[in-house]
């Protein structure tokens, strides 16, 4: 059997930390699942720039390319903060964003009932929310041309151009459709149809698309109406999808139903290759410097980014749910890393966190 190459990026901060351990979980899953992998670990972030220059070196670039799937932990060093754009940790996602061809960022919001109470929503709002928020990633608004800043006539004018062609609206639009169909089969497609042209034409081909997905059942709603009911009904929602500004906007909103940060996973998607997704898989949180080094940093999120990575890239949908099962089982026995402690539950370290989602597998 061919193995199966993974780009781990630790990064900086708490990323090393907590890749570490999800690294132990990827492979474990994997050997379970008979699948052979090969995974090749590379600097990036600050401490690429610490031992090369840059934050993301082309040899790393080229590995990431070659293997089309990415585990990467955070970056982000506060040494380089007031350093140009260029030479910033940072850098080095917006680069691999770009040359991989990312299109689609998926944000899974999932609240466990045993962490309800981190929430700043009541119980009875948030219990049993479970949807994925599939956001268009390299288009619209925060790229569209014109744009800039002038002075005219009338006085200084800042302006953007928020346009989507036909053909990146229905690869999303599939990306949505294709996740609805291993989930509850509902898709929400978000816009400002009653205003916007560019959401007419959204709406137009979300629509065509559908038709090729006759199980899944799909509802338009205006995004300020969505705002709305994500907070005031978030378990009505399975999959939502979204250009890239609202789905900016509405997947931060989502990300609070669930309380903590330790425990969101990310996927951003490109097109497919060898049966497989293209993708870059990584918690939501960044590189956290305040608890850096300290051992106890929550490896939550990156597990279930692995769980993800099983999900889209591998096409092993059952590999994905162990994962997500252990991580319940874990809440579910008591045990916590100090950004979720409670009275009576047992706070654990990085490591021993680790250690139980093993044992749970
Ligand atoms: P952050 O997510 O790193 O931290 C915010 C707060 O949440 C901190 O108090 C931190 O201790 C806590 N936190 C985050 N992850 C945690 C975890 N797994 N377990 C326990 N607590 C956790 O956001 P920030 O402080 O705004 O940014 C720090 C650095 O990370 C910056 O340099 C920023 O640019 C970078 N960043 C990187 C990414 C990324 O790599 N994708 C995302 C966001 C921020």
């Amino acid at each position: 059997m061919d193995s199966i190459s993974i780009v781990v990026l630790p990064g900086d901060g708490i990323g090393p930390e907590v890749t570490r351990g999800a690294v132990r979980v990827l492979e474990e899953v994997a050997r379970q699942g008979g699948l052979s992998l090969e995974v090749e670990e590379y600097l990036v972030g600050g401490a690429a720039i610490d031992r090369y220059g840059e934050p993301l070196p082309q040899e790393v670039l080229q590995a990431a390319l070659d293997a089309g799937v990415v585990l990467l932990g955070a970056v982000g060093d506060p040494r380089f903060d007031s350093e140009a754009p260029a030479r910033r940790p940072e850098k080095a996602l917006l680069t691999l964003r770009r040359e991989l061809e990312l299109f689609a960022n998926l944000r899974p919001v999932k609240t466990y009932a045993e962490l309800a109470d981190a929430s700043t929503l009541k119980r009875e709002v948030i219990e049993g929310v479970d949807l994925l928020i599939v956001r268009e990633l390299t288009g619209g608004i925060y790229f569209g041309e014109p744009r800039g800043l002038e002075t005219r006539l009338q006085g200084r004018v800042g302006f953007n151009t928020e346009i989507y062609y036909d053909f990146e609206i229905e690869r999303i639009a599939r990306v949505a459709f294709d996740a609805a169909r291993l989930r509850r089969r509902r898709v929400d497609s978000v816009d400002k149809s009653n205003v916007l042209e560019s959401s007419q034409l959204w709406r137009a081909v979300v629509s065509q698309t559908s038709e090729d997905y006759p199980e899944v059942e799909l509802r338009h709603i205006l995004i300020d109406n969505c705002a709305m009911q994500l907070v005031a009904r978030p378990r009505s929602f399975d999959v939502l999808l979204a250009n890239n500004m609202f789905g900016d906007i509405l997947s931060d909103e989502a990300a609070m139903l669930t309380g903590s940060i330790g425990m969101l996973p990310s996927a951003s998607l490109g097109g497919m290759r060898n049966g497989g997704r293209v993708g870059m898989y990584e918690p939501v949180h960044g590189s956290a410097p305040d608890i850096a080094g300290q051992g106890k940093a929550n490896p939550l999120a990156t597990i279930a980014s692995v769980a993800m990575l099983f999900r889209y890239s591998l096409d092993r949908d059952d590999l994905a749910e162990r994962i997500e099962q252990a991580i319940v089982r874990v809440l579910r026995d008591g045990f916590r890393t100090a950004d979720l402690a409670q009275p009576g539950t047992l706070t654990v370290g990085t490591d021993r966190m680790v250690e139980e989602v093993l044992k749970r597998l």
